[in-house]
């Protein structure tokens, strides 16, 4: 699964029954992590498996007005090892029309059964042991909207199974329905054994107006057309895979075909979008290609699929060969200039060979999954384009950890989360895809691809758990890994580390002092293999060193003073480093190693240095920064110059116009239209920043239009409604801001379409309109008020539509409530002072009219509160306890 992602210009980052504890692992150390979590949580055992559920045959139909599905399952069962006389199926909110058990003769004979709206409990009649196979018939009616279970950040919502437009009242919005199983919402839509350590094969037969196309996992088998019309589809699914990885969709699409080795590849996009399919999609067989090579197991499944679908409650979801994307995805050609998702293409794809075809066995033991995903975008950039723009992925990764370790700090493999999917967060995915790169840098890229491939082939269509990864690993190498992996999987934190070194002239030696400073009470002393490049001019001789106490000292012999010590010379530790080096040494590393993480380091160390004491060298490192063949180091570098610098400088002014027209990247030119806001005012660079809304990425349009509105309102008042028809979020977030300051009434009509159509991200609107509303009338902003609550009282809205409408109301709201207070305190003084004014009539008259628009806007958004998911609704009533508005 890959959560929603947030951008920003300077990083592009990237979301039940309690069990008692019966069950103890052999391994010695996740004995030692339960007792240590004895105390502050229950342990989450691997779900206890009666049945194996063999295979899964569903005959689906809609009836859309309801909102539901019509099923008839048959389940192919065996006990797994026990003998059993009840069989218990997770099937949420569905009526239970008949359930029995299939004869010989394929006749079905009622059995007895209990429900209780989660669990069906069939009673078997008989005792069925591992020699016998049961084949179950339920006959039942998928309510997905009456399923209660909440929602989390990855997924905002679990009800399974979703309709679209159902009752297709809205000709702006496709008809469709598609389901989301991860993590126990397949049971949701069909009765099943919905636990990660089980694995079936499936046939699913759907049947729909003739108008639409379907898609599920596996082949489709074969196609009819019914009496009434309908057609039927038969999708078949041979190999097993976990009930979360069930996947179904419905919808009008345009599908791309290829031919990758001797399976289909296939775009489900809309109609609209079909010109762009290829470019975001397009790169899909050579994926394919490359992690077949390298990951030493072919591609396993029938066929792979990816599709589009509307309002999607996650950002994408790796169902097995059937890959659902949030419409995010779908950029057009001008868009994707700026930014691309590639990286969740082969998240996705990578979860194939990691999730689906070797599952984790517990949600436990999620970084199985999510860390291999999420490292698999870093192995793609590597292969496609190169070890600078992979190390791009990891510093992301590495930083977003980091950020989360600040507030939670967890193990890897941990028993005791509240909710399956607190797994889902920076730990699984970013930190768990660094200590992978870590382990890698450890053994070497020969021996970690050809452990992966032992893993992969060992393990294949089973579950795993993280010792069988391990296991894979010491196969290969001949090397015990329990220190490596219980450090970092079985634990928590990460190393702090301080180092210093020093040049003994008198023996001509390096001294090197490590100390790990993090907390040890909640975090291990790490046994750390860390590479020390020493460099003599260009020359670097690299050295191992292990940092296993809290204070290390390590002495090499040298031939004269380094030029500098680079640490952790493969960029490769999870940790954080509290560096100090002279600026010249820095300056060095900056000129002479080799990578992109080592360039960034010491940028950021110069900037700290310029701030402290700017010179020349510091100057001419800077102007190095900008040339830069990274884009971030351009952008940071032409962002940050200003601030370290005389701000007239004319050789700046030179060079961001030079950017401006030719840096490649949007980013850089972007950061180049800032920078020349900053400097005095000059005639030259605003007819460089008109010409900077012709540019073709919309980001740069974006900054210019910003740009103009400063330094060339009459002008930029005057172009900007030709920008209004843009849908895409810079140039919209951009207008409003402008519209937001300047309050023409005439601009209300931007606004309100903006919030009616389905295909902006409101959320990046929602504060200006506020601000925009606040210089209107008061008839302006009630009827604008009555117009998002229609908004918002509509199903055709997502839940992030409706939570920026309701943002806007609180924000007026808020505005309302001190308004109100700061009259009534006037009115109150007035009253109070021997000087009347004689104008408390009109004051309270104005009191009255405030009073009466607060009610009206805190009644809207009472209304518009309900309509909202949990997180939403709680984040509104939060806002409100704090501005003590009741
Ligand atoms: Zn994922």
């Amino acid at each position: 699964m890959n959560k929603s992602i947030v951008f920003s210009l300077l990083t592009a980052l990237s979301f039940s029954a309690c069990k008692t504890a019966k069950h103890v692992s052999n391994e010695t150390k996740e004995i030692s992590v339960i007792a240590d979590k004895a105390s502050h949580g229950v342990y989450k055992e691997t779900e206890k498996r009666e049945f194996d559920l063999l295979h899964t045959d569903l005959d689906v139909s809609f009836n859309w007005t309801e909102k539901q599905l019509l099923g008839v399952a048959k389940l192919k069962l065996t006990p797994v090892f026990y003998d059993q006389t009840v069989l218990n199926l997770d099937a949420k909110a569905m009526d239970i029309k008949a359930v029995g058990l299939i004869d010989s003769l394929g006749e079905v004979k009622p059995v007895e059964f209990t429900y209780d709206g989660l669990v069906i409990s069939v009673k078997l009649g008989k005792v069925v042991t591992r020699k016998d196979t049961i084949n179950v018939f339920i006959d039942y009616v998928a309510n997905p909207e009456k399923v209660e279970q909440p929602g989390s950040e990855a997924i905002h919502m679990a009800k399974g199974l979703y309709f679209i437009n159902a009752d297709g009242d809205h000709p702006e919005k496709p008809q469709q329905v598609w389901t989301q199983g991860e993590t126990e919402a397949s049971s949701c839509w069909f009765p099943t054994i919905d636990i990660p350590n089980e694995k079936t094969t499936q046939e699913i037969r759907i049947t729909v107006q003739d108008k639409f196309k379907t898609l599920s996992n596996g082949e489709l088998a074969y196609s009819m057309l019914n009496a009434d019309g309908t057609r039927s589809d038969v999708w078949r699914q041979e190999k097993p895979h976990a009930p979360y990885l069930f996947m179904m969709s419905v919808g009008d699409y345009h599908v791309i075909e290829h031919d990758w080795r001797d399976i289909k590849v296939h775009y489900f996009v809309e109609p609209k979008d079909s010109n762009y399919a290829e470019l975001v999609f397009g790169r899909t067989p050579e994926m394919l290609d490359y992690y077949s090579d390298y990951l030493g197991f072919e591609y396993p499944w029938a066929k792979y699929d990816q599709v589009l679908v509307r309002d999607f409650v996650s950002g994408a979801m790796e169902n097995t060969s059937a890959v659902i994307h949030g419409e995010f995805i779908m950029l057009d050609s001008l868009e994707y200039l700026d930014q691309n998702f590639e990286d969740i293409i082969a998240h996705e794809l990578v979860h194939h060979w990691f999730g689906d075809l070797l599952t984790c066995e517990s949600w436990a033991n999620l970084p199985l999954n999510e860390s291999f995903a999420t490292y698999g975008s870093y192995l793609w950039r590597e292969h496609k384009y190169g070890r600078e723009y992979a190390d791009m992925n990891y510093h992301s990764n590495l930083r977003s950890y980091l950020w989360e370790s600040a507030y939670k700090q967890e193990d890897m493999i941990r028993f005791t989360y509240e909710n399956p999917m607190d797994m889902f967060d920076s730990h699984s995915y970013a930190k768990g895809s660094t200590i992978l790169h870590m382990l890698r840098k450890y053994i070497g890229d020969e021996a970690f691809f050809a452990s992966l491939k032992v893993y992969l082939n060992e393990n294949a269509y089973q579950t795993v758990e993280i010792h069988d990864l391990r296991q894979a690993f010491e196969k290969v190498t001949g090397e015990d890994l329990n220190w490596f992996f219980n450090q970092w999987f079985m634990d928590k934190g990460h190393p702090s580390l301080f180092y210093t070194y020093s040049y003994d002239a008198v023996n001509d030696s390096l001294i090197l002092n490590i100390e790990q400073l993090q907390n040890l009470e909640k975090t291990p002393l790490y046994k750390l293999p860390i590479d020390i490049d020493i460099y003599h001019g260009s020359r670097a001789e690299r050295k191992r060193v292990w940092a296993n106490e809290k204070k290390n000292r390590f002495a090499f012999a040298v031939d004269g003073r380094p030029d500098n010590v680079n640490f952790d010379a493969t960029k490769s530790i999870t940790c954080e480093k509290i560096e100090e080096k002279p600026f010249e040494a820095w300056a060095h590393q900056y000129r002479n190693a080799p990578l992109y993480l080592d360039r960034y380091d010491a940028f950021e160390k110069v900037l700290v240095h310029c701030k402290d004491s700017a010179s020349k060298a510091t100057n001419d490192l800077m102007w190095e920064f900008m040339e830069d063949k990274n884009k971030n180091i351009r952008m940071m570098a032409s962002y940050s110059y200003p601030f370290i610098q005389e701000k007239d400088s004319a050789e700046l002014r030179l060079k961001m116009l030079d950017v401006l027209t030719k840096d490649p990247a949007s980013s850089v030119r972007a950061t180049a239209i800032m920078v020349l806001t900053k400097l005095p005012e000059n005639q030259e660079n605003v007819f460089a920043i008109r010409k900077a809304l012709k540019d073709s990425s919309y980001m740069v349009k974006a900054y210019a239009i910003e740009a103009l509105y400063v330094t060339d309102k009459e002008f930029l008042l005057k172009k900007v409604s030709s920008f209004e028809n843009s849908d895409n979020s810079s140039i919209v977030n951009s207008i409003a801001k402008i519209y937001a300051k300047e309050g023409d009434q005439a601009y209300q009509a931007y606004f309100q379409e903006k919030f009616a159509n389905f295909t902006t991200k409101k959320m990046y609107l929602q504060k200006s309109y506020a601000a925009y509303l606040q210089k209107q009338s008061e008839d302006s902003i009630r009827s604008a008020v009555k117009h998002l609550e229609g908004l918002a009282s509509s199903p055709f809205y997502t839940d992030k539509d409706k939570s920026a409408m309701a943002n806007v109301l609180l924000e007026m709201v808020v505005h309302y409530y001190s308004r109100m207070n700061d009259l009534k305190k006037d009115i109150q003084d007035e009253k109070d002072s021997n000087t009347r004014k004689n104008d408390l009539p009109a004051k309270e008259a104005r009191l009255k009219k405030v009073e009466e628009s607060y009610k009206l806007i805190r009644e809207s958004l009472k209304n518009v509160h309900e309509k909202l998911n949990e997180s939403s609704m709680k984040n509104i009533q939060d806002q409100l306890n704090r501005a003590g508005i009741e």
